[in-house]
Order: structure tokens, then C-alpha cells, then sequence
């Protein structure tokens, strides 16, 4: 199994580096990608870990990237974590995630969440702080019944807590990975909650900024997204990729590298620095 999408707490997700590795490794994953928000911090110790499993480890990142005034998400696989174009990218994003983490919390100071930036950083720890780290206090508060709920009411665009972020346009965030030698995959497309037009837009505008490839099977994915993927894909000439955008064992129905494998109808993405599959 391969899975090139998953998180760590070096971000929103729950385990160490180390478990992640070594929960894919006892999955049967052979090749597995971090790709933490906006950092690579956790791909040096995940590399030790690999190492002791006999597991192909991927350093990456999900790079948050503004388009139309909207979020997309760009996985880099692939990286030279010392590249300094990269190094120097993801420091602007982590600066801004800060930013936005206090007027976040400002923000939902006023639905009543008390303490709201020591308890989110407190629960990100080392690691990036993000939207998901403020849903879980919400849950604690009894503000929100559950994660999803809490980005519902509060977090998503056009609620209380939700701050518009600009974050760094599509050609940067492409450019700062193929400077680490990597390649570039816009994630989830069906993740966004566009409509089928603006799915496509997206996709050719990624394409157009020098995109390599489009994630095509996710945890989340239907059939029927996985054959539009595919088809987009195509027509874009972008390379396929799969990953389970896995965050914490809670989500039993989206463990690591469970994922569908990818239509043969599009080319796997290839890495210039990793051994072939
Ligand atoms: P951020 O990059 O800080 O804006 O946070 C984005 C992350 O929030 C995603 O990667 C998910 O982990 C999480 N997320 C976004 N939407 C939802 C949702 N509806 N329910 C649960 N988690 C979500
Ligand atoms: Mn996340
Ligand atoms: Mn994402
Ligand atoms: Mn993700």
C-alpha cells in the first residue's frame, strides 16, 4: 500500500511522527508520505522511524495556497527539507498561521471560548496551529457536539470564528517545492466544496501554474469523484496520486492507506528522489 497524505502532531493530527510511521508500517503501507500543514518539522524523526521499519518515507508537506479568494491545498512530495526557497516559503505561511490563530481566538472570545489561544497552542504543541486545534476546544467547552460540528457553527467561511486568510499564491507555493526538488499535487479537489465548474477551474488554474499532479483517491473519495478525477486529470495532464489525509486514529473509516488504488487510466506520480513503487 502507498499513501501520500497524512498528518502529524508536528500539525493537526494526533499522532507523533514515530506512531504514524509505525502504525502504516504495521498497516502494511510501504510508502508513506507526512505531509503536515505548511512544515516538514516532523520529517527528520518520521525518517528515523521508516528507517527502523523498512518503510519508504516521503518527505512532504500540504502547503495552504490563496486562488480566486479561495483555500487550496498543495501537497509537496518529494522535498529537500534544507531547500531554503522552501524553508523560507513555509516560515511566511507559520508566521501567518499565528497571526490568524489570534484573531481566531479574539473572535471566538465573543461565542465564549475563554483562553482560547493559550489552550489552542497549548494543543498544538510544537506544532502548527490550525483551525482543527480550536474545533477540539469548542468540543471541550460543550460549544459544539463534535469536530465537524464545530466547523460547521464556527470555523468555516462566513462563521463567527472563521478569519480570511491570504496565504501564498498558487505559483509560489508550486515554485518553493519544485526549488526542494519536489513534486507538486493539489489536494482533495472534491474537498473544497465547489461546484463542478469551479472544481475544474481549480484544477486547470493548478495545471497552468505548473502543477505535476492531482490527488485522485483519498480516504473520503466516491467511485464516481475518482473517475471525474481521473478524467480532469487527463485533461490537464497532470499525473494522479492517492492519499488518506489520515489525522488520528478516532476516524476509523479513514485509516492510513486505505484508500482505493488509482485508475490505470492515469499515470502515478513520479519522484525524482524515491526508489519506484
Ligand atoms: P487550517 O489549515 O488550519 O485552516 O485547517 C484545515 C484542517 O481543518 C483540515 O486539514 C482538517 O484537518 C480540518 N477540517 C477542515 N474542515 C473540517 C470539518 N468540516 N470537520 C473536521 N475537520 C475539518
Ligand atoms: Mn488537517
Ligand atoms: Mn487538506
Ligand atoms: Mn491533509
Amino acid at each position: 500500500m502507498i499513501d501520500l497524505h497524512t498528518h502529524s502532531t508536528a500539525s493537526d493530527g494526533r499522532l507523533s511522527p514515530t506512531a504514524l510511521v509505525e502504525r502504516a508500517a504495521a498497516r502494511g503501507v510501504v510508502r508513506l508520505a507526512l505531509t503536515d500543514h505548511d512544515t516538514v518539522a516532523g520529517v527528520e524523526e518520521a525518517r528515523g522511524a521508516a528507517a527502523a521499519c523498512g518503510l519508504d518515507l516521503v518527505a512532504g508537506s500540504e502547503i495552504s495556497a490563496t486562488w480566486e479568494r479561495r483555500t487550496l491545498h498543495v501537497v509537496g512530495l518529494g522535498l529537500d527539507i534544507e531547500c531554503q526557497r522552501l524553508a523560507d516559503g513555509l516560515r511566511r505561511q507559520q508566521q501567518e498561521r499565528a497571526t490568524r490563530a489570534r484573531e481566531i481566538a479574539n473572535r471566538l472570545a465573543r461565542i465564549g471560548l475563554r483562553d482560547g489561544l493559550t489552550r489552542a497552542r497549548e494543543a498544538a504543541g510544537e506544532g502548527e496551529i490550525g483551525r482543527a486545534h480550536f474545533a477540539g476546544l469548542l468540543v471541550d467547552d460543550g460549544l459544539a457536539r463534535n469536530r465537524q460540528d464545530a466547523f460547521k457553527r464556527y470555523l468555516r467561511p462566513g462563521r463567527p470564528g472563521y478569519r480570511r486568510t491570504v496565504w501564498a499564491g498558487l505559483e509560489d507555493v508550486i515554485g518553493w517545492i519544485h526549488a526542494a526538488g519536489g513534486r507538486a499535487v493539489l489536494a482533495h479537489p472534491f474537498g473544497y466544496g465547489f461546484s463542478g465548474a469551479w472544481r475544474q477551474r481549480a484544477v486547470a488554474a493548478f495545471a497552468a501554474a505548473g502543477g505535476d499532479g492531482l490527488e485522485i483517491c483519498t480516504g473520503v473519495s466516491t467511485v464516481t469523484q475518482e473517475s471525474q478525477s481521473a478524467r480532469d486529470a487527463r485533461r490537464h495532464g497532470l499525473a494522479g496520486s492517492i492519499g488518506s489525509d489520515f489525522h488520528a486514529p478516532e476516524q476509523f473509516w479513514l485509516d492510513i492507506g486505505r484508500t482505493r488504488r488509482l485508475p490505470d487510466t492515469v499515470p502515478a506520480l513520479a519522484f525524482a528522489a524515491a526508489p519506484p513503487a
